[in-house]
């Protein structure tokens, strides 16, 4: 192939990266209901109109006391529970009030002793042998988590449990979240059909529109599967043509197949006729050598200043077309649908046992990782190579293999992508 620009991984990563940090959410914001706000990017700061907690809070079941009291017995008058008013007399000198987890502190009391640090005399209690209280001990003061407008989930987050309850917490019933952006998928090859259709022995059913789709709502954006193109020059610069002027045009292009050297694979000379500039045309990894990356001409703006279409020609094998998604669209994804805090998730697990590897080229290799408390354990998964999908069903990683080392002992620590 003629201009041929071949990448290696941090190359190529680091220019899908400078793209994306240029990019701005393309779909306009809207509010949602928490109930349905999960996994949605956040598209203003959310600022609690509340002091959290909105008053001084016991966290333990036992006494509201002062600290400084303890040694002494103290008086126990009256019973202060979460769901009622807190008490507006102030606590008299050697006295106590029962109090629960979560209520909130009577006026004069600075800590709580816990019920089971407790000794009973009578009406009175005091500290049991060999217990200490220092002031503010099983109380979490007013506001000590968020001030009263300070920002407790910033916008470009991905929500998660962890958000969406931090806003109910402040008593939000909705959030601003942004559109997902449209990501257009067109499998191509001559020899798909769609699973539920009749097969020829020659024939292959088409599973990678089905696993762009997913890794593509999983991203936060919207998949639009296209209809399946034939290896056919003209039919495929057509389907791009089409998506290059729909009045709701996709913000991302995603291909299988047709991008390596064969003699019908002609994505990538459609894409050059129809006006593309290429990034790259090639990373050494494996799977995924063929990955394609660029852009088309911005459709109806401004050709200068307007956000120009970007696509991923990704390989059609589809352990390679999972893969390459991973590293790369996946990155083009969430900058699109407004996500600031997206990282690939690589992390890191000892090798179960030895590896031979090829040096040359960065490999992802699916790998089974064994999640325990004493570390994570990673151990390749037996494939046939990168058309293997019933190998890569039975895994639930890629082990990453860099381009410099031939050996890999049981053992060492390992960089492994997680799906
Ligand atoms: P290509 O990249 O077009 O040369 O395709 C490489 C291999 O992946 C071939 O064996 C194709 O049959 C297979 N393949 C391509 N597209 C798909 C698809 N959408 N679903 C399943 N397999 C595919
Ligand atoms: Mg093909």
């Amino acid at each position: 192939m003629s201009d041929e620009h071949i990448l290696s991984y941090d190359e190529a990563v680091n220019e899908v990266a400078v793209h994306a940090a240029g990019l701005s959410p393309t779909q306009p914001p809207s509010r949602v209901p928490l109930a349905v706000a999960h996994q949605r990017v956040l598209a203003e700061d959310v600022r609690t109109p509340r002091a959290l907690p909105p008053f001084d809070r016991a966290t333990r079941d036992g006494f509201a006391v002062r600290a400084a009291e303890v040694d002494h017995a103290l008086l126990v008058k009256g019973l202060l529970r979460a769901g009622q008013p807190g008490a507006t007399t102030p606590l008299a000198s050697r006295e106590a009030v029962e109090i629960m987890t979560g209520a909130p502190m009577p006026p004069g009391a600075d800590a709580v002793l816990m019920i089971e640090h407790t000794e009973r005399i009578g009406e009175r209690i005091c500290a049991a042998e060999g217990r200490t209280l220092k002031a503010g001990d099983n109380v979490v003061p007013r506001g000590s988590e968020a001030a009263e407008g300070t920002v407790i989930v910033s916008a470009g987050v991905r929500l998660g449990a962890a958000q969406i309850a931090a806003a109910a917490s402040c008593g939000l019933p909705d959030l601003l979240v942004f559109g997902r952006p449209n990501i257009a998928i067109f499998a191509t090859g001559d020899e798909l059909i769609e699973p539920g259709q009749p097969v020829l022995d020659y024939q292959i059913f088409n599973s990678n529109a089905y696993s762009l789709a997913e890794q593509v709502l999983d991203a936060g954006g919207e998949p639009q599967i296209h209809r399946t193109l034939s290896d056919n020059l003209a039919a495929t610069e057509q389907a791009i043509a089409s998506a290059q002027t729909k009045s709701n045009p996709a913000d991302l292009l995603l291909f299988s197949g047709g991008v390596s050297m064969g003699k019908f694979d002609c994505v990538e000379t459609a894409l050059r006729n129809r006006g593309a500039e290429f990034f790259f045309t090639g990373v050494r990894i494996q799977p995924g050598k063929p990955l394609v990356f660029g852009a088309l001409p911005p459709v109806g703006g401004n050709p200068v200043t307007g956000t120009p279409q970007y696509f991923f020609g990704l390989p059609g094998n589809p352990v390679s077309t999972l893969v390459t998604f991973s590293l790369f669209a996946r990155l083009l994804i969430a900058a699109l649908a407004g996500q600031r805090d997206y990282a690939v998730p690589f992390m890191s697990a000892a090798l179960a046992e030895e590896v031979h590897s090829k040096p040359g080229l960065t490999r992802f290799l699916p790998a089974m990782v064994h999640h325990a408390i004493a570390g994570p354990t990673v151990r390749i998964v037996p494939w046939q190579g990168s058309g293997d999908l019933a190998a890569l069903a039975r895994s639930n990683a890629f082990l990453v293999i860099p381009p410099n080392r031939e050996v890999f002992r049981a053992g060492e620590a390992m960089t492994v992508l997680l799906r």
